[in-house]
């Protein structure tokens, strides 16, 4: 059976240039980046191309960047380490009810360290209003998380805007960006939109899972969260995942290659497939779906159907894979947060499936994905009236 993976916000397929560079890496230049000999220079060597790689995309200094396990990881040295290593400033922090759990269990784990949180609600598209982030911003506020786009519906924040409106109100405060679901899909610039922290993650732009970085602006200072040997300047321990982060920083160079010709790409393909989707009877496209929101995420919501797994396990039988409620959490399911704060109907909240697609999507498996969602949709109303 023809396998169709819309499935690219909870992770993508590692690209063959990437794998071919990783198992080289792992059979020949496998030395440690810290020996003092050939092959620790040469693996050295390799991180130190992955930083320009990446360096190169994000338009910032090599040194600015460090490698982490994971996104989730660079979120909480972000969030735990900006916030501990600035709290004689304040200890509010800000950020949007919708954020990735590595966002939000960072929050809370700092609330029992004492901060204060305030969570900005969103607007029916599932943004960030700029009212109320001002409305939030106190001079005691030592950083504001906020993510460039959401994971569950594809929703774009208004991450200029909003780095503009923090520094004009509170230089001092730490601006940080999860942009997970938007490095390598839409241009990404810390300068620009004065970012001061911001995370990515290998395995969402077909690099390899288990590694990640944050962009760390020159001057921002951290509390290392990983005690040990000094690497990466102290700022994160732990021999590096050589493999892992050149295979990240090739992903990071390919995804970013061509964007633009990638994004127009794509925004033409998730038009059609929305065309597609609201032909259907009993189906909703929720949030934005142009060029306001993220390329490749496409959120639906069915009439008369109680639970989306049923939808999601029908597809999966036809060789379709897509994902119900968000990326990371979707194997225990839990009320969205996002679906309940963009004001979705409850009959909703259960049925809702997320379409991902990457720069290997093509037209045919979104034609093939909406005849077989018509199909599986007619059978399964059919059964639940009778
Ligand atoms: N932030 C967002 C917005 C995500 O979508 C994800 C993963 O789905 C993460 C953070 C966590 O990244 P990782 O899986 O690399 O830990």
């Amino acid at each position: 059976m023809k396998e169709i993976y819309l499935d690219n916000s909870a992770t993508t397929k590692v690209h063959p240039q990437v794998q071919e560079l990783m198992v080289r890496i792992m059979n020949e230049e496998y030395g440690n980046p810290s020996s003092m000999h050939k092959k620790g220079l040469e693996a050295g060597h390799r991180i130190q191309e992955a930083k320009q790689r990446i360096a190169k995309t994000l338009h910032v200094q090599e040194r600015e960047l460090i490698f982490t396990s994971c996104g989730t990881e660079a979120d909480n040295l972000a969030i735990i380490g900006g916030a501990l290593a600035n709290q004689r400033a304040g200890k509010h922090l800000i950020t949007s009810s919708i954020e990735h759990p590595a966002v939000l269990e960072s929050m809370k784990a700092l609330t029992e360290l004492g901060f204060e949180v305030t969570y900005l609600p969103v607007d029916e598209n599932a943004r960030i209003r700029l009212g109320d982030l001002e409305a939030a911003l106190r001079p005691d506020t030592i950083l504001a998380s906020i993510m460039y786009v959401n994971n569950e519906v594809g929703s774009v924040m208004p991450i200029s805007e909003a780095g503009a409106l923090i520094k004009k109100k509170n230089p001092r405060t730490l601006f940080h960006v999860d942009a997970v679901q938007a490095y390598g899909k839409l241009p990404v610039r810390p300068k620009t939109a004065k970012i001061d922290l911001l995370t990515a993650s290998g395995h969402k732009i077909h690099g390899p899972k288990g590694v990640g970085f944050l962009y760390v602006r020159d001057g921002v200072r951290l509390k290392p969260l990983m005690p040990g040997g000094g690497q990466q300047r102290g700022m994160r321990s732990g021999t590096e995942n050589v493999p892992g982060i050149a295979g990240l920083g090739l992903a990071a160079e390919l995804a970013c290659k061509n964007l633009t010709e990638d994004m127009d790409r794509l925004y033409g393909l998730k038009e059609y497939f929305v065309q597609e989707i609201n032909h259907i009877q009993g189906a909703h496209v929720n949030g934005f779906a142009g060029r306001d929101s993220a390329p490749h995420v496409v959120s639906v919501s069915f009439d008369g159907i109680d639970r989306s797994e049923v939808l999601l396990h029908g597809l999966e039988g036809r060789g379709i894979y897509v994902s119900s409620g968000s990326a990371c959490a979707s194997n225990h399911p839990a009320i969205s947060a996002t679906l309940l704060g963009m004001g979705l109907k409850r009959e909703y909240l259960n049925a809702t499936l997320r379409f991902s697609m990457s720069v290997f999507t093509t037209r045919e498996e979104l034609e093939y994905t909406a005849s077989a969602l018509r199909e599986l949709l007619l059978t399964l109303r059919r059964f639940r009236k009778g």
